[in-house]
């Protein structure tokens, strides 16, 4: 069993080539936006697309955080074992699925609204 102060205390050095020969996974750093492809420090083995939900709650490991994934998937985070960015994780499909056909349709979306804009804009 890994402990996992020692092994953020690896990741904080640096130490990534010593954590992958013992089998841990490293993500990019922290997540700093409040939604993106991440993977919470603790459980689960897929990136998600994560939005958060919840930021309001100070507790003894930091600023707690509550989380949903566009696929339903929830995580809470703590300063201490906080959201990290996707890495080299693999990102879960349920997630793409959805995120993809959100997309098409923000920018369907978004292409009216500047049509729209444009126009009013108009002398
Ligand atoms: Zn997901």
């Amino acid at each position: 069993m890994i402990d996992m102060q020692e092994v953020i205390d690896m990741a904080r050095a640096g130490k990534f080539e010593e954590l992958a020969a013992r089998g841990v996974q490293i993500t990019d750093g922290k997540l700093e936006q409040i939604e993106g492809w991440a993977k919470p420090f603790f459980g689960g083995s897929r990136a998600h697309y994560f939005i958060q939900i919840a930021a309001d709650t100070i507790g003894k490991h930091g600023r707690y955080r509550g989380w949903k994934a566009v696929c339903g998937a929830e995580a809470t985070t703590h300063d201490k074992a906080p959201m990290f960015g996707m890495g080299s994780w693999q990102r879960c499909k349920s997630c793409l699925r959805k995120r993809n056909a959100e997309r098409s349709a923000d920018a369907t979306v978004s292409l009216h609204t500047k049509d729209m804009t444009r126009q009013e804009s108009r002398p």
